[in-house]
C-alpha cells in the first residue's frame, strides 16, 4: 500500500482552496487541479508499506501527543517543472505543526521507515502539469484548528487518484 500521513480539511476550507483553484484555472493554458476530495496537507511521505509497516506506521501515530492547533494559508506559490508547474497554497508553519512533523519523522525513522531528507514545506498542492503566469502571491490568510491527522493510502482505481483515510488520531492533549 502506498501511504502517507495527512492533515484532511473543513468543507469551508476546501471551498477557499477551491476558490484559489478556480482564479488559477482561469488564468492557466493547461493544468490537471487536485479533486476537491484530495485537497490535503501531506505531513509524512511513507511509499509503499507492508501491513507490518502500516501497524508501526499506526503505533506511530498513536504514540504522537498533539494539541489542537490552528494553521493558516496565506500564498500562493509554484514549484517549477518541466513541462508544467505544480501549484500549490502555502501553509503558514508555526511551531505546533513543524513540531508535529518532526515528531512523527523521528519516530517513523525509529521505527525503522526510511524517509526522505527533505526539509518540511508545508504545502496543499492546487494542481499539476500547470502552465500559468504568476498571479499575486499572497491570499487572505484563512484556515482552521487542525484535531486529528490521517493515515492515507494513495491509489488508483479506474485510472483514478484516490486518496483513502485508513487510520486517524485525533490530539489527545489539552487545547494550549
Ligand atoms: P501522482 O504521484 O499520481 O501524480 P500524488 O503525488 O498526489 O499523485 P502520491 O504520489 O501518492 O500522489 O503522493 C501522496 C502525497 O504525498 C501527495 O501529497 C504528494 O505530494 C506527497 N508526496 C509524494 N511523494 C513524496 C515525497 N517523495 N516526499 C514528500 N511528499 C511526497
Ligand atoms: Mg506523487
Amino acid at each position: 500500500m502506498r501511504l502517507f500521513i495527512a492533515v484532511n480539511f473543513s468543507v469551508e476550507t476546501c471551498v477557499r482552496l477551491i476558490r484559489l483553484q478556480d482564479a488559477l484555472r482561469a488564468v492557466a493554458t493547461r493544468g490537471r487541479f487536485t479533486t476537491p476530495e484530495n485537497l490535503h496537507l501531506t505531513l509524512v511521505f511513507l511509499g509503499s508499506c507492508t501491513p507490518a509497516q502500516t501497524l508501526a506506521a499506526q503505533a506511530v501515530m498513536d504514540a504522537v501527543a498533539f494539541s489542537p492547533f490552528p494553521i493558516a494559508i496565506d500564498r500562493l506559490g509554484r514549484f517549477l517543472r518541466e513541462g508544467g508547474d505544480i501549484w500549490w497554497a502555502g501553509v503558514q508553519s508555526p511551531e505546533p505543526l513543524m513540531f508535529l512533523q518532526r515528531d512523527l519523522a523521528d519516530r517513523l525513522r525509529i521505527a525503522g521507515f526510511q524517509l526522505e531528507d527533505r526539509p518540511f514545506h508545508p504545502h496543499i498542492t492546487l494542481g499539476r502539469d500547470i502552465i500559468a503566469p504568476m498571479p499575486t502571491k499572497t491570499v487572505s490568510p484563512f484556515g482552521e484548528t487542525v484535531c486529528n491527522i490521517s493515515l492515507m493510502e494513495s491509489s488508483y482505481t479506474a485510472g483514478k487518484l484516490i486518496y483513502t483515510p485508513i487510520y486517524s488520531v485525533l490530539s489527545n492533549t489539552p487545547e494550549a
